[in-house]
C-alpha cells in the first residue's frame, strides 16, 4: 500500500490527540463567527473553551439539516462571503437543497481527501479517469475531478448521461478509473452487454461507486459487468461531499473515514446518547479543519457503524460500514420500521431479478399498503409467481412485516442517468403514520 498521506497510518492514539488539538481549535473559532452556534451553546450552558476530551464533545447539541434550511443559504458560514471560493448545494433528496461553501483552504482539502480515496480505490498518478457523476452544484462531479487532478490521474469530465457517448468515450479513450454512481454503472453494463462487449474487452480495472446505497449484489454484477473492482465512496455535501470515506481495495470491507478531518460519532437515533465501536446507529460529524462552513456535530440522518481493528490495507482509519439507511427515509410499516436499503439487500437473494428496485405506498382499505416493484434479469427462466413469492417470503422473514412484490419486464423501472435514483413512490396523498418524514 501506498497511502496518499502520513496520516492515513497513524498510530489512534496519535490520531485522538491530533482530533483534540485540532477541536479545541475549531470550537472558539466557530463561537465568534457564527450566531446560531453561539447562542445555542450559550443556552446549553457549553463554554466551549473548557472541552478538554473528544469525549466532552457530546455536550454540545446536534446541527441538523433543517438548521441549514433555517439559515439558508449562508447562515452558519464561518468566513466573509468574499473568502467563499466556490458554492454546492445536496441533490434535495429529502426537501429544499442547502446550500454549502468553500474557501480556497476548503476546495485544497476536498480535493485531498478525494485523492486519498480515489488512491484507496486502486487509481494512481498517470491513470485514465472516466467521470461519470453529474457536474454542477452537486458535489460528486466536480469532487472527483478536482481529486483525480491532485493525484495527477487524467480526467475525463463526461458527467451523467448520455449513455451511448459514455460507452463510446470509454471504448476510444480506455480509461482505467470509472467513477459513477452504482446505479448508473449497472446501466453502463447493460449498454457494453448490449453492444457485444465482453467485459475483458473494457479498458477499466477499478470503479468508485457512491453517492446512493448499494449491495453485494450490485457489486458483483459492477465487478463482472465491467471487468473491474469496485469500491465505494461515501460524502455528503454538508460534510465536503465525497471523500468523506472510501473503502480500499484490498480490503473492500469498510470505508476508510478521514478521520483526520472528519470526527465520527454513532449515536443512538432515538436518544442520541454515544454508542461504541460495532454498534450501529446515526453517523453525526464534526468537520475538525473546515473553513467557509464547519459543523460541529452534524446529524448525517445516515445509519451505520464503525471498526476500530487494524485492516488488511494498513490503514489505521476506522472504517464505515455500508450505510443500512437513512433517518429520513424510514418508513414504519404496520409498526415494524423498514428502511427501503433492507428490501435491496434481499434481491440478490432471488435468483432471476436485477438489482433495481421501487417502493409504492399505497392506500389499502384497511391500512396502507407496500407493493414492491422488481424487475426480471433478461433470459431468466423462473416463473415471475414465483420470484413474487420468493421475495415477499424473505420481506416477511428477514424484515417482518407483509409487503406485496410485483416482477416487472426486465428493463420496465426508471433507471439512474447520473444522479440519484428514487426508491420511494408515495401514491397515498396526504401523509399517515405508515411514512414517518421525522
Ligand atoms: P442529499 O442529502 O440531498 O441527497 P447529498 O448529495 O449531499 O445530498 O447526498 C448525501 C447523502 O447521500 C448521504 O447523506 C447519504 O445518505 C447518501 N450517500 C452518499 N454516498 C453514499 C454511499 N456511498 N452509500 C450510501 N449512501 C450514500
Ligand atoms: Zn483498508
Amino acid at each position: 500500500m501506498e497511502p496518499f498521506e502520513t496520516t492515513e497510518t497513524m498510530e489512534r492514539e496519535e490520531l485522538r490527540e491530533l482530533q483534540l488539538e485540532r477541536l479545541r481549535a475549531l470550537l472558539p473559532r466557530v463561537r465568534d463567527a457564527v450566531p446560531t452556534y453561539r447562542g445555542r451553546w450559550e443556552e446549553a450552558g457549553v463554554d466551549v473553551d473548557a472541552i478538554a476530551a473528544l469525549d466532552d464533545l457530546a455536550r454540545l447539541p446536534f446541527t441538523r439539516k433543517a438548521d441549514l434550511r433555517d439559515t439558508y443559504p449562508f447562515g452558519l458560514f464561518a468566513v466573509p462571503p468574499e473568502q467563499v471560493a466556490r458554492i454546492h448545494g445536496s441533490s434535495g433528496t429529502t426537501g429544499k437543497p442547502t446550500i454549502v461553501g468553500y474557501t480556497g483552504e476548503d476546495l485544497d482539502l476536498f480535493a485531498t481527501m478525494v485523492a486519498r480515496c480515489l488512491v484507496m480505490a486502486g487509481a494512481r498518478p498517470g491513470m485514465k479517469l472516466h467521470n461519470a457523476y453529474g457536474y454542477g452544484l452537486f458535489t460528486g462531479g466536480l469532487g472527483l475531478h478536482g481529486g483525480a487532478e491532485r493525484l495527477g490521474m487524467t480526467v475525463v469530465p463526461v458527467s451523467g448521461g448520455m449513455t451511448e457517448r459514455q460507452v463510446t468515450l470509454i471504448e476510444d479513450l480506455r480509461p482505467d478509473v470509472i467513477c459513477v454512481t452504482p446505479t448508473y454503472a449497472l446501466t453502463l453494463c447493460q449498454a457494453f452487454r448490449e453492444r457485444g462487449v465482453a467485459p475483458e474487452e473494457i479498458s477499466l480495472r477499478y470503479a468508485v461507486l457512491g453517492a446512493e446505497p448499494w449491495t453485494e449484489a450490485m457489486r458483483e454484477e459492477i465487478d463482472a459487468g465491467l471487468g473491474v473492482r469496485a469500491t465505494n465512496i461515501y460524502g455528503l455535501s454538508e460534510i465536503i461531499g465525497p471523500g468523506v470515506s472510501g473503502e480500499c481495495v484490498e480490503a473492500r470491507h469498510g470505508s476508510h473515514l478521514n478521520e483526520d478531518h472528519f470526527l465520527a460519532e454513532i449515536v443512538d437515533p432515538e436518544t442520541g446518547a454515544p454508542l461504541g465501536p460495532g454498534e450501529e446507529g446515526v453517523l453525526v460529524i464534526t468537520t475538525l479543519t473546515k473553513q467557509a462552513l464547519p459543523l460541529v456535530r452534524y446529524w448525517t440522518g445516515d445509519i451505520t457503524s464503525l471498526d476500530e481493528t487494524p485492516c488488511a490495507c494498513g490503514r489505521t482509519l476506522a472504517r464505515m460500514a455500508t450505510i443500512a439507511g437513512r433517518t429520513d427515509d424510514m418508513l414504519i410499516v404496520r409498526g415494524v420500521n423498514v428502511y427501503p436499503t433492507q428490501v435491496a439487500t434481499l434481491l440478490g437473494e432471488v435468483a432471476g431479478l436485477t438489482s433495481n428496485y421501487r417502493l409504492v405506498l399505497r392506500r389499502g382499505a384497511t391500512m396502507d399498503e407496500v407493493e414492491v416493484e422488481v424487475e426480471a434479469r433478461e433470459g431468466t427462466d423462473r416463473h415471475t409467481q414465483d420470484m413474487a413469492s420468493h421475495l415477499a417470503r424473505l420481506i416477511k422473514e428477514t424484515i417482518g412485516c407483509s409487503m406485496t412484490v410485483a416482477v416487472l419486464d426486465p428493463g420496465a423501472l426508471p433507471r439512474s442517468d447520473g444522479g440519484k435514483v428514487v426508491r420511494v413512490l408515495d401514491q397515498r396523498g396526504e401523509p399517515t403514520a405508515l411514512a414517518d418524514q421525522a
